[in-house]
């Protein structure tokens, strides 16, 4: 057994450099090399505790790029029948399915009862801010398509599955609609590239910062509004852009609590809003609930992409990395030893993706 890098999140806010058993892939299962590790919005609130309990210590990451190093006993092709041998680059669902609970099985819904997320730094392990992911068997892997870029792909990490998931959960954006996104991080981005490829007529982006707005008309915006503005002149400005029954969907990928009243007050009559930013933000915030009555509003959430939804960002990524600057959108590389830096600069807003890129010592 030889000894590679990881992250480990050894407890709530310290991260520390191990070395780490590799481990030879069980029956079903793989090993992988990792070629960049995706940073993630809810990697920041898993640092800080704030997503819960975990299995201390863990190796952080759940959105990965990897090259297959060792495939398992009885594994040639990957999830979606696709021959896969040593040597190409594959993408995954990083959550096994245990389809054998009520979810699974009867409600054909995520999560499963059972998933694990995380798994302890000592044991095999999925964590992606590491030399080695160790895929085990049942969790769903892609082989990339030929010609993908790994940037392209990771560059919308779990972030373009989350947006496919909640439009399929919650209501797709149909032809002609308005659209309002808050928050132009990558699951802003996607529900954002998403929304212009279902034909939106508007998609207007709310964010602070300018290189997020720049990005989010690179990926189909026709109007943005800066978070410096306060509230009631940026709901002016989407409504002027809109007209007067409001927008037809609002997307909350802002990841901030006061994102939530505002959403509720932009969403137009009949309107729909998405919340798909939350799901580290614990708290509450007050809201009218006679609004939901009056406008007609639905206000609905969604989480924990399926396998399928990895397997459609993937193919989506792929297709669309020549006409979208998708690969361009990681902004930020990190070596394995310098994670904590790169979950600093995402907290701060000021990266746009970051990765970890094993090769960078
Ligand atoms: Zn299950
Ligand atoms: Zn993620």
């Amino acid at each position: 057994m030889s000894k590679a890098r990881a992250t480990v999140l050894v407890e709530p806010n310290r991260i520390e450099t191990w070395d780490v058993p590799v481990f030879d892939p069980e029956p079903g299962g793989a090993l992988v090399r990792i070629v960049a590790g995706g940073v993630c919005g809810s990697d920041v609130h898993i640092q800080t505790g704030e997503a819960g309990v975990m299995p201390f210590p863990i190796i952080l990451g759940h959105e990965g790029v990897g090259r297959v190093e060792k495939l398992g006993a009885g594994v040639s092709t990957d999830y979606a029948g696709v021959p896969v041998k040593a040597g190409d680059l594959v993408y995954w669902a990083p959550i096994v399915l245990c389809h054998r609970c009520h979810s699974c099985t009867v409600l054909e819904e995520t999560p499963c009862e059972n998933s694990q997320f995380f798994e302890h730094a000592g044991k095999p392990n999925w964590g992606s801010y590491a030399d080695f992911a160790w895929l085990p068997n049942g969790l769903a892997f892609f082989r990339l398509p030929d010609g993908a870029d790994p940037d392209a792909v990771i560059a919308l990490g779990c972030a373009l599955p989350t947006v496919l998931r909640g439009y399929d959960r919650c209501g797709p954006v149909r032809m002609g609609e308005s659209v309002v996104v808050q928050g132009a991080g990558p699951v802003g981005l996607s529900a954002i590239l998403v929304a212009k490829l279902s034909g939106a007529r508007e998609i207007i982006a709310i964010d602070m910062h300018d290189n997020r707005l720049a990005m989010a008309k690179a990926m189909g915006a026709t109007a943005t509004v800066s978070l410096k503005d306060n509230a009631a002149e940026r709901r002016r400005q989407v409504y002027d852009r809109v007209a007067a029954h409001g927008p037809d969907v609002v997307v909350e990928a802002a990841g901030v609590l006061p994102a939530f009243p505002e959403g509720v007050d932009l969403a137009g009559n009949h309107g729909r809003y998405i919340i798909l930013g939350l799901w580290g933000a614990i708290g509450t915030q007050p809201i009218s609930p006679r609004d939901l009555t009056t406008r007609n509003l639905t206000v609905a959430g969604a989480t924990f992409p399926k396998p399928k939804h990895y397997h459609q960002a993937l193919h989506l990524a792929a297709r669309l990395q020549h006409d979208y600057p998708l690969a361009a959108l990681v902004s930020h590389r990190f070596g394995i030893a310098e994670a904590e830096q790169a979950l600093a600069a995402t907290a701060r807003g000021e990266v746009i993706k970051a990765v970890i890129d094993p090769e960078i010592a």
